[in-house]
C-alpha cells in the first residue's frame, strides 16, 4: 500500500491541540512571569483545587513529577527498609524504582490478561508479615480491579497507592482513578493525557494527616522556613507549569472523549481479528494508549512503519527481567502473563486531534496486513 495520503502519522501529535490553546496559555504564562512568583504560588493552588474537584479527592498537592508523587507517597506512609510493597511487573520502570529507592522490596504480582493490570487473585499468596502496601497501576488508562484489591488491602491492613499516571479521568464504578485508595499519583509529563510543557505531577489523598505530611515532604520536610521535621525532597511544582495545566484541564474531558471515540472505531474494525482493549462495564477507559495484541506484532509494526505510521511497545521488558532488578533473583517464567503480553502488545496512534481520515488510513493498513499475513 502506498503512503501518498499523509507524510507521517506519529503515535502522538500535539500540534493541532496546541493551536487551540496557544494564545490562552501564552496569556497565563505571561501573568506568571509578571507576578514574580514562580514556585508553589496562586497558580499551583488553583490547579490543586481544580484537580481535587475534578478527581473528587479532598486533598491534592502539586509536585515535580509522577515519579516523585509515588516516592513521596511511600515516604508519607513510612515505608522503607525491611518493608515489602506489592506491585505489577508490567508497568513503566518508575513504579518499581521508587519502592527500591525507598529501601523497600518490590514484590511482583502477575497481571490478568484482560486489563493488563495486577491480578487480584494472585495478591494474597504474595503477602507476608513485611507487606505494607499495594502499589497498583492503571495501565494505558484502564482502571485495575479495584474492588477486589481494596477488599484484600482491608483484610490484611495494607495501604493502597494508585499509580494513576496514565489514568487521569478514568473511572471505576463512578469513582475517579487515583481517588479510590489511600493515595493517588499523577504525572503531567508532556505525553500524558494531561501534559505540561515540562515535568509536573500531583498527589491526591482523602486523609488529612497524609496530606500534611506530603505537603511538608515535598518541600524538604519543612513546614516553617529553616525548620525541618523530616527528611524530604525538593519536589515543588512551578507556577508556569501549573498555569499551562489549568488551561489544558479545561479541555481535558473533550480530549478524553475524542480518545474514546477513536478507540471505539478501532475496536469496531479490529474485533475478531486482533485482541482489542476490553470495554468493561462501569469502568471508563481513557486510552492513554490503545494497545492491540497479536502473535506477529513485530511484522505489523514493520508494515505500519513502511506506510508511515508509528507504533510502540509499552513495555518490551517486564520489571522482574530488568537488569536493575537482577538482585531480586527473578528469572524468565516467573510472571508468564506479563512476559507473554510484552511479546505481543503494540500501541497504535491515538491522540485527541487524530483526524477521521488518518484513523481510516491506520485501520485500512492494519486490515490489509491481517488479510495477507494474519
Ligand atoms: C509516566 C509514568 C510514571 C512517571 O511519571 P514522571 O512524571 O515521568 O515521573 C510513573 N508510572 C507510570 C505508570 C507512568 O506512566
Amino acid at each position: 500500500m502506498s503512503n501518498k495520503t499523509f507524510d507521517q502519522i506519529p503515535l502522538l501529535d500535539l500540534k493541532e491541540e496546541l493551536k487551540l490553546i496557544r494564545s490562552s496559555i501564552l496569556d497565563h504564562v505571561s501573568d506568571v512571569i509578571d507576578s514574580g512568583n514562580y514556585i508553589l504560588g496562586n497558580k499551583v493552588e488553583s490547579l490543586e483545587k481544580e484537580l481535587a474537584k475534578y478527581l473528587d479527592a479532598p486533598y491534592s498537592l502539586g509536585v515535580a513529577n509522577g515519579t516523585d508523587a509515588l516516592q513521596l507517597s511511600l515516604k508519607a506512609l513510612d515505608i522503607g527498609s525491611g518493608d515489602e510493597v506489592i506491585t505489577t511487573p508490567f508497568t513503566f520502570f518508575a513504579t518499581g524504582e521508587v519502592i527500591a529507592q525507598e529501601g523497600a522490596k518490590p514484590i511482583f504480582v502477575d497481571i490478568d490478561e484482560e486489563t493488563y493490570n495486577m491480578d487480584p487473585t494472585k495478591i494474597e499468596e504474595a503477602i507476608t508479615e513485611d507487606t505494607k502496601a499495594i502499589m497498583v497501576v492503571h495501565l494505558y488508562g484502564q482502571v485495575a480491579n479495584m474492588k477486589e484489591i481494596m477488599d484484600i488491602a482491608k483484610k490484611y491492613n495494607l495501604r493502597v497507592i494508585e499509580d494513576a499516571c496514565q489514568a487521569i479521568g478514568s473511572e471505576y464504578e463512578g469513582e475517579r482513578a487515583g481517588a479510590i485508595g489511600d493515595i493517588g499519583c499523577f504525572s503531567f509529563f508532556p505525553t500524558k493525557n494531561l501534559g505540561a510543557f515540562g515535568d509536573a505531577g500531583l498527589v491526591v489523598t482523602n486523609q488529612k494527616d497524609l496530606y500534611e505530611k506530603i505537603a511538608s515532604l515535598r518541600n524538604h520536610g519543612s513546614e516553617e522556613k529553616y525548620h525541618h521535621s523530616s527528611i524530604g525532597l525538593n519536589s515543588r511544582l512551578d507556577e508556569i507549569q501549573a498555569a499551562i495545566l489549568l488551561v489544558k484541564l479545561s479541555h481535558l474531558d473533550t480530549f478524553l472523549a475524542n480518545r474514546q471515540g477513536i478507540a471505539r472505531r478501532y475496536t469496531e474494525h479490529f474485533t475478531g481479528k486482533l485482541t482489542c482493549p476490553p470495554a468493561i462495564e462501569s469502568r471508563e477507559h481513557t486510552f492513554h494508549q490503545y494497545c492491540v495484541e497479536l502473535d506477529n506484532r513485530n511484522e505489523l509494526a514493520a508494515e505500519l512503519k513502511n506506510n508511515g505510521i508509528a507504533s510502540a511497545i509499552y513495555y518490551p521488558i517486564p520489571l522482574h527481567l530488568q537488569e536493575a532488578f537482577q538482585y531480586l533473583g527473578h528469572k524468565e517464567g516467573d510472571f508468564p502473563i506479563s512476559e507473554k503480553v510484552a511479546k505481543r502488545i503494540l500501541a497504535l496512534p491515538i491522540y485527541p486531534m487524530l483526524s477521521v481520515e488518518k484513523q481510516d488510513y491506520v485501520i485500512s493498513v492494519i486490515l490489509n496486513f491481517l488479510e495477507n499475513k494474519g
